[in-house]
């Protein structure tokens, strides 16, 4: 497979068309038509010579998937299944806030880190996304809406500090004022908890949020749900997030998904509070979307708010998730699952 010419920075284009012996500034002009023009073939490129795109298209293309089904919510929210050019196929959601038009980009096709409740891990990893490919979901959509992407959620599919140069690369591109010029500020990464990947990524100083999928506040309950627990217990975790405020100076997040019975008592929600009181964190609460064959069902609403009163009193600011899109969607990875199930029985898909 040819590797995806917007998957590379703009340090890296110069290199690029540098070695191929051309002026430095067509870097610069590539990046614009790659990144802020959005084009998907390379005669698109007007400004260079034909030559030079003819020897580029030899070793590259220009990742542009197509949608092979979308779901649209009478609250707006608008959920993709997207078709890679290896015929792999990722989810992506456009959700509209009163602040903008806000997209969750997947970042692996599948994902190895095996959440008991998650529907994208149950199939594995198949491969990871290059940064253009992740890049190519925000311009999908875009172009879909006909609106700008003011915002960015690293929560699709995949474990986005399990591909972290190509999440990097994609940070870079994505937040270059040479391209869409979507601030880091504006945009969030979600993060199972690999404790070395949250380290490193703190070197880079970068202005996201890091929100981290906490969902237990102790060993035993946080391993049943995530097997990552296992290599990198809570306290691990939860010093690396102290690392990681002290390094960056910006305030993380966790996300909580309440699971009846199992992370959602009154006790659970006091030793949650002990556990990260003091960091000025923010909880998250989200009820669980239930996931066929998993065992696990939603905390009510009434538990939820419950949950949530007491964090408050505890002195933990926690909000409850509004749901977008919850006629429409089946959980993160569900599209997925449904389309490789329907391939498998030999079935049609539904056109979008
Ligand atoms: N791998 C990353 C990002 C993708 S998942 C991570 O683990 O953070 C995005 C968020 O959705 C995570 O907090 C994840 O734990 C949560 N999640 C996954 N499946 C869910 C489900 N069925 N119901 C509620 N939250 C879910």
């Amino acid at each position: 497979m040819k590797q995806c010419i917007s998957s590379l920075r703009l340090d890296a284009l110069a290199d690029l068309v540098s070695r191929m012996g051309q002026p430095a500034f067509r870097a610069k002009q590539i990046f614009h038509w790659l990144h802020q023009k959005q084009v998907t073939e390379f005669s698109q490129m007007t400004d260079q010579p034909k030559a030079f795109l003819a020897r580029l298209e030899e070793d590259w293309t220009i990742a542009a998937p197509t949608v092979r089904r979308r779901q649209q919510s009478k609250d707006g929210t608008v959920k993709y299944l997207l078709e890679l050019a290896d015929g792999n196929c990722i989810e992506t959601v456009a959700m509209q806030y009163s602040y903008g038009l806000s997209v969750c980009v997947s970042t692996q096709v599948g994902c190895r880190m095996g959440c008991r409740f998650c529907a994208s891990t149950q199939a594995g990893r198949v491969r990871n996304l290059e940064a253009g490919e992740i890049a190519s979901e925000i311009y999908t959509v875009q172009k879909d809406l006909n609106q700008r992407v003011s915002h960015i959620v690293l929560m699709g599919i995949g474990e986005p500090l399990d591909n972290y140069e190509a999440v990097l690369d994609f940070l870079r591109i994505i937040s270059s004022p040479e391209g869409v010029n979507i601030g880091m500020r504006n945009i969030s990464l979600s993060t199972c908890g690999l404790v070395p990947m949250i380290d490193r990524l703190a070197q880079e100083k970068l202005q996201i949020t890091l929100s981290i999928s906490l969902h237990a506040p102790n060993n035993p309950m946080r391993s049943k749900m995530m097997p990552v627990n296992d290599a990198y217990p809570v306290e691990e975790l939860l010093a690396a997030c102290r690392r990681y405020q002290k390094t960056t100076g910006r305030r993380i997040s966790f996300e909580y998904s309440m699971v009846r019975g199992v992370n959602d008592s009154p006790e659970t929600a006091r030793e949650l509070a002990r556990l990260i009181r003091g960091m000025g964190a923010h909880v998250n609460l989200i009820p669980i979307n239930p996931v066929d064959g998993s065992p696990y069902t939603a905390t009510d609403a009434q538990n939820v708010r419950r949950f949530q009163t007491l964090l408050t009193e505890l002195g933990v600011n926690a909000t409850v998730r509004r749901r977008l899109g919850s006629d429409i969607s089946a959980a993160c990875g569900q599209l997925r699952r449904e389309e490789a199930a329907r391939q498998a029985a030999g079935t049609s898909p539904q056109k979008p």
